[in-house]
């Protein structure tokens, strides 16, 4: 081992948890995303040469290993309390009571932090370093979530400078900022899945993820507001507000909107102003917690059974309205998704004047039993798209219709049927008139073919006259000008340029036209790697599940849905006519050793290896033209074993399949 990689593993390290403090925490970054990147790539590329250097708080470790089978307990300790709520100034008051009254003095210093709507984790520091990640659970025990806490990047996977106590536990919020959230929910719908409706419901799914490679991608972001265990704690740091201090300085973000108060009056007067102040953050928050600053008056006061007396929340009511539904849309999207629409008596609710409501499905529908007519109660949860939350059964008038799902498509007539999970309606018919104009509307779109000139009521005439039935009919509009200049609003100039933005969609590139396919569970990430993988339209025409599965991060599911597409009829006339067409794009594909001993070979890996961790080990199998497998069975060639091999290595003997040491195994590789 050369030392001066080491060094330079080290220097590039530290660069990058730098630059990732100043992009997550501080979000102030120095270098471009492309410097940014260039650091990961040297890192990465000295760390695959001396896999021995590679340690868990290296950067290039974030994203998890294999997915987890299930989640292991952990026993917090010092339990994670949960936190008694107020709802109006005057329980704020009996709080500030209470407290001086145990503690006989006259006046208290607090720390108001926002509340944010997440999900309360605990991280665990060891020398510096992020050893364990849990979740609350019951206060007392926990889930082991350090793989997935691991991919948040506001996390610091080791501490910052060096006058770190042996024991950190930071006490913090995952939450899941608008803005990603709201990318997420655009990929979701694009590739067909329901759209998450609740940020934090949707936080605490995500954490109990077993795969922390679908973690990553959501962009979940953290926030201390506590700490746990510290040990030694410092003798100087005997309040809140001076440990907040030391977490900033440790490079562990805190809230910048938290504030010391001396005053019970001028922390009142916070909490009012602050009731405006919320929405213009960058996640959603619902009130405030009020915390006793001195940790001596922490001790004495104590717990309850249930929550600490030394700490509060003041929620604020949550933005409610009433309204009458006064009729029910059901729109078509463009994988066939039939979703229910309220249109309501306009209502002003949290400043904007609100004239429609998603119901989400038709089983929300039945619960909450909506009739035409109805006075309902909506609400901004999280301040997002607003929903109906009740129904006031006793305002409905005589008579009224209830919602019932459509027995037919309300576009084309044609058959509906529900998914198989039982919640969504689909429309059945492929060729179904608002199917194509929604398809095609995505395919257009700027993420995905980016052809400029098509908008909606342009693809809407389109479809009208009967002019474009698929997408391959785009790229054949040269040959119809005369139809063209026919619609309406169509001049010279425009047909022009829209055949010029039909002629630069000719060229983009696989990933992007696999991805405007509008394929279930395809999104952009998933359409990159496998075209990256494939190469071109014929090769993954050409590959079966698991061939498809074979690329790094396709499941059975996506895999599936590839294939299902691909072999469809209308996927195969697609695909030829977008062929004929001229719209054909190649890349280049991953190389793979063809003559390896492995390549078409089912190999497993198990224990844990010297030289690789289980996913370099995957990769480096991958590109010798292996298959990996997590089960072992008689089509499996070998089993690499490592350290601590159990039960995969036992049955691999059972059934007399090949077994490899990690040493026979680069034996193998430099005698082929
Ligand atoms: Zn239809």
């Amino acid at each position: 081992m050369s030392a001066s990689a080491e060094r330079r593993i080290a220097a590039l390290r530290d660069e990058i948890h730098k630059h990732d403090h100043l992009y997550f925490v501080e979000n102030n970054p120095q270098i471009s995303d492309e410097q940014y990147d260039r650091l990961v790539a040297e890192l990465r590329s000295l760390e695959s040469r001396h896999p021995e250097l590679i340690t868990p708080d290296s950067p290039t470790q974030r994203v998890g290993e294999r997915p987890l089978s299930g989640f292991k307990q952990v026993r917090h300790r010092v339990p994670m309390l949960s936190i008694d709520n107020t709802y109006s100034p005057d329980e704020v008051r009996d709080f500030d009571g209470r407290v001086r009254k145990l503690l006989e003095v006259s006046s208290i210093a607090y720390v108001v932090e926002p509340k944010i709507d997440g999900v309360a984790v605990a991280l665990r520091y060891e020398a510096g370093a992020l050893v364990l990640g849990a979740t609350r659970g019951d206060g007392e025990t926990g889930d082991d979530i350090t793989q997935n806490v691991r991919v948040i990047r506001s996390i610091p996977l080791r501490l910052g400078g060096d006058a770190w106590p042996a024991v950190v536990e930071v006490r913090g919020e995952v939450y899941w900022p608008r803005k990603a959230f709201d990318e997420t929910n655009r990929q979701r719908e694009a590739t067909g899945e329901p759209p998450f409706a609740n940020p934090r419901n949707a936080t605490a799914g995500t954490l109990k993820q077993l795969d922390a490679r679908l973690v990553a991608p959501r962009k979940l972001a953290f926030i201390a507001h506590g700490v746990g265990e510290i040990d030694p704690l410092p003798a100087e740091v005997d309040r809140y507000w001076l440990m907040l201090d030391r977490l900033r300085g440790w490079g562990v973000p805190t809230n910048p909107h938290t504030r010391r108060f001396d005053d019970l009056e001028a922390l009142l007067e916070f909490i009012a102003e602050w009731d405006a102040q919320r929405h213009k953050l960058a996640y959603a928050t619902d009130g405030l917690v009020i915390k006793v600053d001195r940790f001596d008056y922490r001790d004495r006061l104590g717990n309850t059974s249930k929550s600490p007396r030394w700490c509060i929340a003041f929620k604020y009511a949550a933005e409610q309205a009433q309204t009458v539904v006064e009729s029910v849309d059901f729109q078509v999207g463009k994988l066939g998704t039939i979703t229910p629409v309220a249109n309501l008596r306009p209502v002003l609710l949290a400043g904007t004047t609100v004239r429609r409501a998603s119901l989400h499905n038709f089983e929300q529908v039945e619960r909450l039993d909506i009739h035409i007519g109805d006075t309902v109660t909506i609400e901004k949860a999280g301040e997002i798209i607003p929903q109906v939350v009740s129904v006031d059964g006793a305002k409905r008038v005589p008579g009224a219709r209830r919602v019932a799902p459509p027995s037919e498509c309300p576009s084309c007539g044609g058959p509906v049927q529900k998914d198989e999970n039982g919640v969504y309606l689909r429309c059945q018919n492929p060729s179904c008139g608002a199917q194509v104009v929604e398809r095609l509307r995505f395919f257009c779109g700027r993420d995905q073919m980016d052809i400029e000139g098509a908008g909606v009521a342009l693809i809407e005439a389109l479809v009208a006259a009967k002019l474009v039935h698929g997408y391959a009919d785009m790229f054949r509009l040269h040959e119809r000008r005369d139809d063209l200049l026919k619609l309406e609003r169509m001049g010279e100039k425009s047909v022009d340029n829209l055949l010029a933005g039909i002629d630069a969609a000719k060229s983009r590139s696989l990933a992007r036209l696999l991805a405007a396919l509008a394929i279930q569970h395809v999104g952009a990430s998933t359409a990159e790697v496998i075209a990256e993988y494939f190469g071109s339209l014929t090769a993954i025409a050409a590959a079966d599940e698991s061939a498809l599965q074979q690329v790094e991060g396709v499941g059975p599911e996506v895999a599936g849905s590839i294939s299902r597409w691909f072999r469809s009829d209308a996927g195969q006339k697609t695909i030829a006519a977008l062929q004929s067409a001229g719209v054909d794009p190649k890349q280049t594909r991953r190389e793979i050793a063809a003559d390896s001993p492995f390549a078409g070979k089912t190999v497993v890996v198990t224990g844990t290896l010297k030289n690789y961790s289980r996913s370099q080990i995957e990769d480096r199998l991958k590109s010798l033209g292996a298959k990996v497998s997590g089960s072992v069975s008689k089509k499996t060639a070998y089993v690499v074993y490592g350290d601590e091999a159990g039960s995969k290595l036992d049955k691999a003997r059972e059934l007399g399949v090949a077994t490899l040491s990690e040493d026979e195994f680069e034996h193998m590789l430099t005698r082929s």
